[in-house]
């Protein structure tokens, strides 16, 4: 199936450009790394994407996460419908924030109390604010490559050398935003130490993601979070997982519960909104009860727990623990990566796959990926080719080298072959 007559997505991205900056919501979704126009969607349902000529996808970018369960999942869909029944928002407590509270708690272990906002960014930004202020402390700790949605302080790269502070990786970030945080390279076991061993009373949080998916799919080498979590516990640091991409998607507790490592604070997003802007975090009591009201660091928001937000919020979780596709997830998603890696192998393609439940990377790069540094040194160039040729033959995969794939519980064998199939005649053409 050719999916290349997309005139009407061109002409209407011409408009968009017009009165939209670089006539999307999200840079993300520019194509500005493989070139072209963007698709302009028009549905999704199940496994697959739409757009306004008609064409048909297989959707492996999941609304960036989020759809883990497909599109217009009916539980999901019908719960929407009777939340706006009630209406679209109070500014004042339902049961509904609650319930997905409670859901939440249940699962995921670090969780005793959480505090829902609208989106990964927020909380962010309340993650650390309170870490700040639970601790008495400034500092912070992250890791290149990992990306926590675009908050100041976190919006930074490594200065020259190891260990030292910062720069910030976007004008209109003030150098004193970023000045309080250190940018370490990921799975460098020796950089944490040396950081804690000197600083280490100083430092209020160390955040990360736990299984990376903004520089592609990284794992966490044996040891890395076990030594984190060491770590902070030893020098007062508030240890938060960034779990808005791995959370309900490595597995139904998120990847705290697959490594069996319990950071202090986690941060939630994309499948706990099911489609609808939620972002959360959660954790210790003890941590929690030090935003207000009951205690002094501010935060707050005028849609927070939102109850149409909400009600997708609690179908997809309901759903997932009911139901388990975990299993059967990772099971197609590891026939599917199979395939691909034997794809490109045969066509002679320098690559590197990386994978964790469902989600995963295929890297034009010869070298097993472990940090941002190797990740830097992947073919662009050649992923901007695959990635059009996929999406010649229908299927949508995320417009950029740097990002997590995903597969969801609706994809069926047939898809997988398809894609498999597809990648195979694309890695030829390009070889
Ligand atoms: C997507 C993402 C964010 C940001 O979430 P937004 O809802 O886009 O603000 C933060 N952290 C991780 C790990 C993410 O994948």
């Amino acid at each position: 199936m050719s999916c290349s007559r997309r005139t009407q997505s061109e002409r209407e991205f011409a408009r968009a450009l017009k009165v939209i900056p670089g006539g999307v919501n999200s840079p993300a979704r520019a194509f500005g790394a493989v070139g072209g126009h963007p698709l302009i969607i028009d549905r999704g349902e199940g496994q697959y994407l739409y757009d306004i000529d008609g064409n048909r996808y297989i959707d492996f970018v999941g609304s960036w996460g989020p759809h883990i369960l497909g599109h217009r999942h009916p539980r999901v869909i019908s719960r929407i419908e009777e939340a706006l029944k009630k209406g679209t928002s109070f500014g004042a407590p339902t049961l509904l924030e609650t319930e997905l509270a409670e859901l939440v708690a249940e699962l995921v272990p670090c969780v005793e109390k959480v505090r829902m906002v609208n989106s990964g960014t927020e909380a962010a930004m309340s993650a650390i604010r309170l870490a700040r202020g639970f601790t008495g402390r400034d500092k912070i700790i992250k890791f290149a490559g990992c990306y926590h949605g675009h908050v100041d302080s976190l919006l930074v790269q490594a200065g020259s050398g190891a260990l030292t502070l910062g720069t910030p990786s976007s004008p209109g970030i003030p150098q004193g935003c970023t000045a309080d945080t250190v940018v370490l390279e990921y799975n460098d076991l020796d950089q944490i130490r040396d950081t804690f061993a000197q600083q280490g009373d100083q430092i209020a949080c160390l955040i990360l993601e736990p299984v990376v998916g903004n520089m592609g799919v990284v794992l966490p080498e044996p040891g890395f979070l076990e030594t984190i979590r060491e770590l902070c516990s030893k020098n007062g640091t508030v240890f938060i997982m960034d779990e808005v991409m791995t959370g309900f998607r490595v597995g139904l507790g998120g990847a705290q519960q697959r490594f069996g490592i319990t950071p202090d604070i986690c941060m939630l997003g994309k499948v706990i909104g099911g489609g609808m802007p939620v972002g959360a975090y959660g954790g210790k009591s003890e941590i929690m009860d030090t935003i207000s009201p009951v205690g002094t660091v501010y935060q707050a928001g005028t849609l927070s727990g939102n109850p149409i937000a909400m009600a997708s919020g609690i179908a997809t979780l309901e759903c997932l623990k009911e139901t388990n596709p975990y299993p059967q997830l990772e099971e197609n998603t590891q026939r599917l990566t199979e395939g691909l890696r034997s794809a490109a192998t045969k066509a002679g393609s320098p690559h590197t796959l990386a994978e964790c439940g469902s989600m995963f990377t295929l890297f034009f790069n010869p070298d097993k990926v472990t940090n941002y540094t190797i990740s830097a040194r992947n073919d662009v160039e050649l992923f901007a080719r695959y990635f059009q040729g996929m999406l010649d033959r229908g299927i949508y995969l995320p417009c950029s080298q740097f990002e997590a794939n995903f597969t969801s519980a609706m994809m069926t064998d047939d898809d997988i072959n398809q894609t498999i199939q597809a990648a195979g005649e694309v890695l030829q053409e390009i070889a």
